[in-house]
């Protein structure tokens, strides 16, 4: 048997992390068996579906990477098409007119104000509010009528009423629900388009899908797919694998107010992508060793073959973002120096320090600028903060810094007694600066930071940055020159 997932999202919002998450645990898992991984667009709520929305779906999937086999933008999108269910009516109609004909299925015209009747009622009572069935027993007669009248309607499953539901999770093992429980649930809306419920399950059958893997939420929608199946009377029941949903380290459902949320917010933060799949992968999932990083090469191939369902947890996940920036700063330690301004280059783009033509000398600069940050970069968004006083013709000076270290008595005497001897020095290198600036701190009495200080300060315009003498060498000795010269001037003006 191949094994056949989907991911099959709503575009009625951003791809949310969980959603995400959903589509990774999908693409592993096909991966790991060699099936295929099939996206399918849910788009029958006709007033939430934006197109908005999925572009920013599609983007977000191929920012991660989740490629997939079958679905929407492939050259060849698959059999099994079309994968937009809006696309499918005549599918849904056909299927419809085979549970009406076997009456598992029947119009009802309830107005909103008689539901909300009905749901008041069972409310006072302290029964689970449900729809109780009213139009199912309308004579047939009077059925046509009204049918015929044009009376709006909605076509409701006269589902199997005893018994239980039983099916064996992947993840959550044996599941149960009350057949008693369940309500009559609407087939197909009044527009005539389908619930996310019906299209589902036959798009599922349709689709051949062999394993729905789905987060935690829809649970409760499993057994009235399942009842679906069995009133259509398909053997082919997908097994089923309910994701546990990712809270936010409060223990309240991850949202907005727990910080970034979709994956557009954490590509615009400067996560890497295969970051973001390292991590989302571990939400939920974990091998027997507790494996944290995988191997990106090959497209997550090492992942891909450990991955396994049945290692996915029952309780929720805790969505911890000091974790995420950790390995985004492994990840970023291990890329090459070519690799991170190439990574980093649309932030500095964005920042207004580079553009498309920005020429050779400077890409190489860009290139050792960032390699002096490495080891301190945590996400991408930062780089321009951290090397944007290396490539600007005017330095701006941090008002505290100034304060703090190049008033300070004696600072401005350092800097032109190190100005003389960097003047001096033929070959600028990290080793020469910096021998230059021990010996005269040794030469006049001062502790080596005396001399580091305003050095920096008066190079960087800020007291923090990288390791000061691989800066110095850098920017090269005509630019170090030249600031120190330009802040001497300007402190000089400052003081009269
Ligand atoms: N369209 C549903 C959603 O976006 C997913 C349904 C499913 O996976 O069965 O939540």
């Amino acid at each position: 048997m191949t094994i056949r997932v989907r991911f099959a999202p709503s575009p009625t919002g951003f791809l949310h992390v969980g959603g995400a998450r959903t589509a990774l645990y999908n693409w592993l898992y096909a991966r790991h068996n060699k099936g295929t991984f099939i996206l399918r667009i849910e788009d029958t709520d006709e007033a939430r579906s934006t197109d908005e929305s999925l572009s920013a779906i599609l983007s977000g999937l191929r920012w991660l990477g989740l490629t997939w086999d079958e679905g929407p933008g492939l050259q060849n999108e698959g059999a099994f098409g079309p994968y937009f269910q809006m696309a499918r009516p005549d599918v849904y109609r056909k299927h419809l007119d085979v549970l009406l004909a076997q009456e598992k299925a029947y119009p009802c015209f309830c107005t909103k104000d008689d539901l909300e009747q009905m749901r008041n009622r069972a409310l006072l009572s302290k029964r689970a509010p449900k729809y109780d069935g009213r139009c199912r027993d309308l004579p047939k007669a009077e059925r046509e009528r009204r049918l015929c009248a044009g009376e709006p309607h909605v076509f409701r499953f006269a589902r199997p009423s005893e018994g239980a539901i039983q099916f064996n999770d992947i993840v959550k093992g044996l599941v149960s629900f009350e057949s008693e429980l369940l309500d009559d649930f609407v087939l197909v809306k009044s527009s005539g388009v389908p619930t996310f419920m019906f299209a589902g399950a036959v798009d599922d059958h349709l689709m051949k899908i062999t394993h729905v893997i789905r987060g935690d939420d829809h649970l409760s929608n499993t057994p009235r797919q399942i009842q679906l199946f069995e009133a259509f009377g398909w053997k082919d029941m997908p097994a089923y694998a309910h994701i546990s949903m990712i809270h936010g380290p409060d223990g309240a459902r991850l949202s907005k107010r727990h910080g970034a949320t979709s994956i557009e917010e954490f590509q615009k933060a400067g996560y890497l992508p295969e970051v973001m799949l390292n991590y989302l992968a571990l939400l939920g999932w974990s091998t027997s060793d507790s494996q944290q990083l995988f191997s990106p090469k090959e497209n997550f191939k090492e992942m891909a073959e450990k991955f396994e369902l049945e290692r996915c947890q029952r309780s929720p996940a805790v969505f911890d973002t000091e974790k995420l920036k950790w390995m985004n700063g492994v990840y970023i330690r291990q890329l090459t120096k070519d690799e991170l301004r190439d990574r980093a280059w649309p932030y500095l783009k964005e920042a207004g320090l580079v553009t498309d033509s920005t020429d050779e000398p400077t890409k190489t600069f860009v290139r050792e600028a960032l390699a002096l940050e490495q080891e301190k970069l945590v996400v991408l968004s930062e780089a321009p903060h951290l090397i944007d006083f290396l490539l600007v013709k005017e330095v701006v000076f941090d008002p505290e810094s100034v304060e703090k270290v190049l008033k300070k008595e004696g600072a401005l005497a350092v800097l032109e007694g190190i100005l003389l001897e960097f003047e001096k020095l033929d070959v600028f290198t990290t080793q020469n600066t910096e021998a230059v600036c021990r010996s005269f701190a040794e030469a006049k009495g001062l502790k080596a930071g005396q001399v580091f200080h305003p050095v920096r300060v008066a190079v960087s315009g800020r007291t923090k940055g990288p390791s000061l003498f691989h800066m110095l060498e850098l920017l090269g000795k005509t630019t170090v020159v030249d600031r120190i010269k330009k802040t001497l001037d300007g402190a000089h003006l400052s003081a009269r």
